[in-house]
C-alpha cells in the first residue's frame, strides 16, 4: 500500500457541499488502494475573518491567544470532513496539529516545524482509517502552547507529514489547475507548466506567488518530496514540483523558455532614509538595528553621494506588516545617524521574472526593462539573483507590469486559464 498525503485549500472546502465533494475525492483515492492522509485548511476566508474579529476585540491581540483562535478554523473543516467521509462509509479520524505530533518552535504566528511524531497517525492508518490533520498548526516543544506556522502554511504541514510518513508524493489541491506562468487572475492568457524545479518554485514563492507556501517548497526540496499541485475542481493533471535535471531539460527542448514565470507581491512597503551621511559604518548601524527588531528586509538601494553635501539616500523594501516597527526603530536612531528624513511608502508592489534559462542568457534584464518602459511603468528599485530579476513599482502599475513581462517573454497562451474558485486573498 502506498501512502498519499492530500492537502485541500480553503477555497476547496468553502461550504458544506464542497466538503462533501472533497470527501468523495478522498474516498476515491482510498479505494484505489492507498493509505490516505488529508491535510485541510480552514473553510473559505475563515482565517481572515477570525483575524478581523480578533482585531475588533483588541487592536494588538496577544500572539498566543491569536494562535488559539486561528487554529479553530482548521479544526472545523477537519472535523466536518471526517463526518462527510463517515457518511460515505469510510472511517475517518480528524486530529489537530498537536495531536498529529507536529512539534514546533515557540514563535507564535510564525512557528517552524522541529519534529513530527506521527504515532497516532500511524495507528489510525493501521486501523484502516482515513487520517485528517488540521493544517498550519502545531504545538510548541517547550511551552506546549498551540502555535501557527504562518499564513498559507497548510502546504508546509502537508509536505512535512509526507516526509515523516514516507509518502510517495504530496498532492496539493487548489482552485487552479496547477502552476501557471503568472497569476491567472491577472493574466488570463497565463499558461500551465507541466513541471517546475524546486529552485524555480522557491524563487516564485519567495517573489510572492501564493500558489505554494515558500517553506513548503524548501521542505519538499530538502526531503526530496515530489509535490503535485492540481485542482480539486477537475481531474486534469496538474504541475509537478520536483527535482529536475536542468541540463537535460535545456537539451530536450529546442526553444527552452528563458523565463518560467512572472510573480508579483503586493505585501511589501518601502522605507527611504533621506540624507544619510556618506561615511563608513552607517549602513551597518541602520541594518543592525533593523535586524535586532527581527525585521527581514528584501531589497536595498544605496548609491555613493556625488554631490558636495556628502549625503546619500538609502531605500529598502520589507514586509508591509513590519513597516511600523521599522519606522519606530529608525526614528530612534535619528540623532545617532544624523539623517534628515524618513519616508514610508506602502503603495508599491514587486514584480519578478524567474527562470533558470536566464543563467546562460544575457539580455533578459534589458528585455524586461524595455517591456516595462513600453508599458510606461516606472521602476523604483531593482534586485537580481542568478535565476530572478525583481523590480519594485507603484502599486497601481503591478498588473500592467506583470502582463507586459508575460507577453515580452512569449509566455502568453492561446486559451484562457480557468480559475475555479477563491478570491486570491
Ligand atoms: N488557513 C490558513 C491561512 O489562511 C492556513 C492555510 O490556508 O494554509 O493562512
Ligand atoms: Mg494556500
Amino acid at each position: 500500500m502506498t501512502r498519499v498525503v492530500q492537502k485541500f485549500g480553503g477555497s476547496s472546502v468553502a461550504d458544506a457541499e464542497s466538503i462533501k465533494r472533497v470527501a468523495r475525492r478522498v474516498l476515491a483515492t482510498k479505494q484505489e488502494g492507498h493509505d490516505v492522509v488529508v491535510v485541510i485548511s480552514a473553510m473559505g476566508d475563515t482565517t481572515d475573518e477570525l483575524m478581523d474579529l480578533a482585531l475588533q476585540v483588541s487592536p494588538l491581540p496577544a500572539p498566543r491567544e491569536l494562535d488559539m483562535l486561528l487554529t479553530t478554523g482548521e479544526r472545523q473543516s477537519a472535523a466536518l470532513l471526517a463526518m462527510a467521509l463517515s457518511d460515505l462509509g469510510s472511517e475517518a479520524r480528524s486530529y489537530t496539529g498537536s495531536q498529529a505530533g507536529v512539534i514546533t518552535t515557540g514563535k507564535h504566528g510564525d512557528a517552524r516545524i522541529i519534529d513530527i511524531t506521527p504515532g497516532r497517525i500511524e495507528s489510525a492508518l493501521a486501523a484502516g482509517h482515513v487520517v485528517i490533520v488540521a493544517g498550519f498548526q502545531g504545538v510548541a516543544q517547550d511551552t506546549k502552547d498551540i502555535t501557527t506556522l504562518g499564513r498559507g502554511a497548510s502546504d508546509t504541514t502537508a509536505v512535512a507529514l509526507a516526509a515523516a510518513l514516507g509518502a510517495e508524493y504530496c498532492e496539493i489541491y487548489t482552485d487552479v489547475d496547477g502552476i501557471f506562468t503568472a497569476d491567472p487572475r491577472i493574466v488570463p492568457s497565463a499558461r500551465q507548466v507541466p513541471e517546475i524545479s524546486y529552485e524555480e518554485m522557491m524563487e516564485m514563492a519567495a517573489s510572492g506567488a501564493k500558489v505554494l507556501h515558500l517553506r513548503c517548497v524548501e521542505y519538499a526540496r530538502r526531503e526530496n518530496v515530489p509535490v503535485h499541485v492540481r485542482s480539486s475542481f477537475s481531474t486534469r493533471p496538474g504541475t509537478w514540483v520536483r527535482d529536475i535535471n536542468l541540463t537535460n531539460r535545456k537539451e530536450s527542448s529546442m526553444e527552452q523558455a528563458l523565463i518560467s514565470g512572472v510573480a508579483h507581491d503586493r505585501n511589501e512597503a518601502k522605507i527611504t532614509i533621506v540624507g544619510v551621511p556618506d561615511k563608513v559604518g552607517m549602513a551597518a548601524r541602520i541594518f543592525s538595528a533593523i535586524a535586532q527588531a527581527d525585521i527581514n528586509i528584501d531589497m536595498i538601494v544605496q548609491n555613493q553621494s556625488v554631490t558636495e553635501t556628502s549625503r546619500t539616500d538609502i531605500s529598502f523594501s520589507l514586509p508591509m506588516g513590519d513597516g511600523r516597527r521599522a519606522m519606530e526603530t529608525l526614528d530612534a536612531l535619528k540623532d545617532k545617524i544624523g539623517y534628515s528624513e524618513l519616508l514610508f511608502d506602502d503603495q508599491i508592489g514587486k514584480v519578478s521574472v524567474v527562470g533558470v534559462g536566464m543563467k546562460s542568457h544575457p539580455g533578459v534584464t534589458a528585455k524586461f526593462f524595455s517591456a516595462l518602459a513600453e508599458a510606461n511603468v516606472n521602476i523604483h528599485m531593482i534586485s537580481t539573483s542568478e535565476i530572478r530579476i525583481s523590480v519594485v513599482v507603484s502599486a497601481e502599475d503591478v498588473d500592467t507590469a506583470v502582463r507586459a513581462a508575460h507577453t515580452a517573454f512569449g509566455l502568453d497562451a492561446e486559451g484562457e486559464a480557468v480559475v475555479y474558485a477563491g478570491t486570491g486573498r
